[in-house]
């Protein structure tokens, strides 16, 4: 069962049993703009017990909220889910980012005016087709605006992150976020931190992998939400670049040619990477003087590295995603040398994790300026001309070997094994015993 199916069969059983029940949320926006829903929502004026009754194979995943996740589970299917929410009105949100307690409602008139914007406020009844437009969300949809429901700086307050679901919809749907809705997202932009980072962490990848994530953090900047959140990329903007390597210009205008390029649905680590690989040019920026011909930004791989490590820290991204952000704001400039690079060295590079995000950064980093694709191609040539057994082939010798042979344990083994895969992967040793002799010939067994 689809998704879809799951969510007309919810109504229909709840209906059937006396209930009201509609589609309602993203769900019916995408619907009535004629685009294909993520994900399905469900509000009803039945309570969470009476949802779990009719559906035994549900999960009260926000039972002190009211909602239910009901879950089809048909066999030789991937498992549909859909979550059901009794109508209710949010009370409280003294925190600034979830409602003290809620009070279940009949009224479906009540449970939209707890949602944030009208285009999100929409009901649909999936047994007629009819949109029950309480909010004005339709004639919204039509004028192409993000209109907070309410009043807009009552309803950021309660809830700081819809300042920037607001920017994210109007980035997505290529929407103009309404002047008092917009007004009250600068008036609050730096209150932002009352949600958690990981909220805002979500929120803000989200932004950066719809594909439009151009219009996305320009409209964060315009807000007054990219100086709370990301002070390192605000600072981009009026930072000169050398004319000759950045004729598009600064390294604002610079990122921004590359988040124009991320496509929907391009993996959350190479957004972020695009959005960070030049984050250290600002601390790092030097203007052109007697002392030096041009602009520099000596060390600005390594300072951003380190500021995009410590970003990660911040949005509490996994181990694994910052240590592939980190990699991948290091490692960006080094394709300038790949045709000097010996094998070894080529191979070792391509042998970073997920190479291919990699080298992707880089034909966007050359596209969002010069254009130049040169060393892309190069590596592209080289890893259809290299197999996979030549870039990671068998060690021919191990540290057994080195025991074996006479050295002692240490600093000095890995060094050995290193200029052994060094010259293996150059093409100088090709056996074992070739691998041996050269042992022999560069290392002594004494150590001083
Ligand atoms: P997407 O297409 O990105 O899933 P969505 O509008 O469906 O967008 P969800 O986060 O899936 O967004 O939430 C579903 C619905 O719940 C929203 O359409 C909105 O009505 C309501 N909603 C979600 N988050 C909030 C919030 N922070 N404040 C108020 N209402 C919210
Ligand atoms: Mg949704």
């Amino acid at each position: 069962m689809t998704p879809r199916e799951l969510a007309e069969r919810i109504c229909r059983v709840l209906g059937e049993a006396g209930h009201q029940a509609y589609l309602v949320g993203g769900c019916v926006r995408d619907l009535v703009l004629g685009r294909e829903p993520t994900d399905y929502d469900v509000s009803t004026d039945a309570t969470p017990d009476r949802v779990q009754q009719l559906f035994p194979q549900s999960i009260a995943v926000g039972a002190q909220f009211g909602v239910i996740l009901v879950v089809d589970k048909s066999a030789g299917e991937a498992p549909a889910q859909v979550e059901v929410a009794t109508f209710r009105s949010d009370v409280g949100y003294s925190d600034g980012r979830h409602p003290d307690h809620v009070i279940y409602t009949q009224r479906p008139e009540e449970d939209v005016q707890r949602r944030d914007f009208t285009i999100n406020g929409l009901l649909m009844d999936p047994r007629t087709g009819q949109v029950l437009d309480l909010v004005g969300g339709r004639a919204d949809l039509r004028a192409g605006l993000v209109r907070a429901i309410g009043e807009p700086g009552l309803r950021f307050r309660e809830d700081k992150l819809r300042m920037v679901r607001a920017v994210r919809f109007a980035a997505r749907f290529g929407y103009a976020i309404e002047p008092a809705t917009f007004s009250a997202i600068r008036g609050q932009a730096r209150e932002i931190h009352q949600v958690s980072a990981e909220r805002l962490r979500d929120e803000l990848t989200k932004l950066l992998t719809e594909g439009a994530a151009r219009r996305g953090f320009e409209l964060l900047h315009d807000a007054g939400l990219l100086a709370a959140v990301l002070p390192e990329v605000s600072r981009m903007k009026g930072v000169e670049q050398p004319p000759q390597f950045h004729p598009e210009g600064d390294v604002w205008i610079h990122t921004r040619l590359m988040l124009e390029r991320l496509p929907s649905g391009c993996s959350a680590t190479l957004a972020w990477g695009a959005l960070l690989h030049d984050v250290g040019k600002p601390p790092t920026f030097s203007p052109a003087n007697a002392a030096s011909d041009r602009i520099r930004f000596d060390h600005h791989v390594e300072m951003g590295t380190r500021m995009a490590e410590e970003i990660c820290r911040r949005l509490r991204f996994s181990n694994d995603d910052t240590e592939q952000i980190a990699a991948l704001v290091a490692n960006h400039l080094r394709f300038k040398d790949v045709f000097q690079m010996r094998p070894s060295t080529l191979k070792r590079f391509v042998r970073l994790p997920q190479f291919d995000e990699h080298l992707e950064l880089h034909r966007l980093d050359c596209l969002a300026s010069h254009g130049l694709l040169d060393a892309y191609e190069f590596m592209r040539r080289f890893l259809a001309e290299t197999p996979p057994e030549q870039v990671r082939p068998e060690r021919l010798v191990t540290g057994e070997d080195l025991v074996s042979m006479g050295y002692p344990r240490g600093p000095l083994f890995k060094e050995i094994l290193q200029a052994v895969e060094d010259a293996q992967l150059d093409g100088r040793l090709n056996s074992r015993e070739e691998a041996l002799a050269f042992i022999r010939q560069c290392y002594s067994t004494q150590t001083n």
